[in-house]
């Protein structure tokens, strides 16, 4: 018996990865740049762009909504 009928006898596992749907949206009116979202955000998904609180990766988002919590101007909305 070869090494290769050991090798095919292992199932392929299929390695799948959820990425949540996330929406972030920002009141960029009420943001002042505080960076406390972007400092607090523990996936890097936030960014200050031109004073404001920019969404960098959407796709990193896991919804914890820290950055809601810790806004202190309420601009955030995490769907
Ligand atoms: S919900 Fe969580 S992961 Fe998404 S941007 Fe806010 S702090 Fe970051
Ligand atoms: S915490 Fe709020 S006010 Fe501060 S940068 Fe982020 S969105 Fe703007």
């Amino acid at each position: 018996m070869g090494l290769g009928s050991l090798f095919k006898r292992g199932k392929k596992k299929e390695k799948t990865e959820e990425i949540e749907d996330c929406h972030i949206d920002i009141n960029v009116e009420d943001c002042d740049g505080c960076e406390k979202c972007t400092i607090a955000c523990p996936n890097n998904v936030l960014i200050i762009i031109d004073d404001v609180s920019s969404v960098r990766d959407s796709q990193v988002c896991k919804s914890c909504r820290v950055c809601v919590a810790i806004c202190p101007n309420d601009c955030i909305t995490v769907n």
